[in-house]
């Protein structure tokens, strides 16, 4: 689909193909903002089931008889304005998302829920917990075909159905579950931006490129999926909801730090992990009496991206809120005075740019340069910098990526 047929269909003619009778050949239809005619998404209908993208809307019979309420303009401009989404949904108490699993579900899927759970209690403070006897609760299914789920809260079980690519994908289950939350795709979060390709350009501003909803399904030519498979939910996935769940964002800033002297692991959002490397340097030559002097090496470490698995690092914050770990004993993670600068290891002082918070996901530096908050960011190329922290909600297109996610872990 094409935004620019979708500007073509005007209103009425979008409520004159969603009037059509449930027996009629094309069940297509185009649900869009009022204040926004580019703002359109295409209704599919599959078996019985109505949809937009992967997202359940429910049964068509149903919403026929229903007279398509759900799917007014008016209803999706309540919706678009009230709660940021493009048409209304119920929401879950942030405290409890009660979840459990079909009979036979996979095991490595299982652990995967797990993992993006933990990840969306850290960033965003919401709580998924095991069903104990409540009525409404997230039901993970089998799928052989498509992966899909509603948005929102919708009553009774709602299932999350997943075949073997989506459950075995963290990026895959972090998507659905932020439907289940009332989130929706990335292209259909206003400004409408277009949806995703695999031509557009990563440095595309226009879009977020780090958020998990992202809307990219394989076409018949592709093996396999091109889309980016971010391993945290982004910024704005986060902003989002912390509209939908003020209080359990709260939460998550109060809690979304490792515990002081806890050892752990931080990863950033492309999943590799901050560790350490023994680099080399020409430094001053050795002059030994009566032979010519031997050219000299400075070795020091310096903090570096490497493959979690392989990084035995573990870090942790000291009693001052420093970053140090013991494979470099006295030596504390330091913000090197400008923005885009990378920081070092030396010795720990009392310097604020020593100091470091957690917030969120970010990770900010207590120096500030010209009144600005620095935060440790990872350019694209793999290295980590200093980046400026924005403030602005509509800060966007940021080109580094400033989220890490802390995992507790013991020195081995
Ligand atoms: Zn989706």
């Amino acid at each position: 689909m094409t935004c620019s047929r979708m500007t073509l269909l005007s209103t009425s003619l979008l409520s004159a193909m969603l009037a059509l009778p449930a027996h009629a050949q094309d069940r297509t239809g185009w649900a869009s903002n009022q204040d926004d005619p580019s703002a359109m998404v295409a209704v599919r209908i599959d078996g019985d089931m109505a949809l937009i993208d992967d997202v359940k809307l429910g049964p068509w019979s149903a919403i026929y008889s229903r007279g398509l309420a759900d799917l007014t303009p008016q209803r999706l401009a309540e919706g678009y304005q009230a709660k940021g989404g493009n048409w209304p949904v119920r929401l879950w108490s942030g405290k409890n998302v009660p979840y459990a699993f079909a009979p036979g579900y996979d095991k490595a899927g299982q652990q995967r829920v797990k993992e993006a759970i933990e990840i969306y209690a850290r960033q965003t403070g919401i709580r998924f917990t095991p069903r104990a006897k409540q009525g409404d609760y997230l039901l993970f299914t089998n799928s052989t075909g498509e992966c899909r789920s509603a948005r929102g809260r919708i009553g009774g079980a709602q299932t999350i159905e997943m075949n073997p690519r989506c459950m075995a994908s963290l990026t895959d289950t972090l998507h659905h579950l932020g439907h289940s939350l009332g989130l929706t795709h990335a292209d259909q979060r206003p400004p409408f931006g277009k949806p995703w390709q695999a031509s557009r350009s990563v440095q595309d501003k226009q879009y977020d490129i780090h958020s998990v909803m992202h809307y990219a399904p394989l076409t018949p030519d592709q093996k396999q999926n091109t889309a980016p498979t971010p391993q945290l939910l982004s910024e704005q996935d986060v902003r989002e909801l912390a509209v939908h769940y003020p209080g359990a964002a709260q939460r998550a800033r109060e809690t979304s730090r490792p515990e002081p002297l806890q050892r752990g692991q931080l990863s950033s959002q492309d999943g590799s992990c901050l560790s350490l490397a023994l680099i080399g340097q020409a430094g001053a030559p050795r002059n030994r009496p009566g032979y010519a002097p031997l050219p000299g090496v400075v070795f020091r470490l310096e903090p570096v991206l490497a493959a979690c698995e392989k990084s035995k690092v573990r870090w942790y914050l000291d009693a001052y809120n420093r970053l140090t770990t013991d494979w470099a004993m006295g030596k504390c993670l330091t913000n090197t005075l400008s923005a885009g600068s990378k920081p070092t290891m030396e010795l720990c002082s009392a310097s604020p740019a020593q100091v470091w918070q957690f917030e969120g996901n970010t990770l900010r530096n207590k120096l500030k340069i010209k009144g600005a908050d620095l935060r440790l960011a990872t350019r694209r190329d793999g290295t980590l910098t200093m980046d400026v922290a924005k403030h602005s909600p509509d800060a966007q297109g940021s080109s580094a990526q400033p989220l890490w996610r802390w995992t507790p872990q013991a020195d081995k």
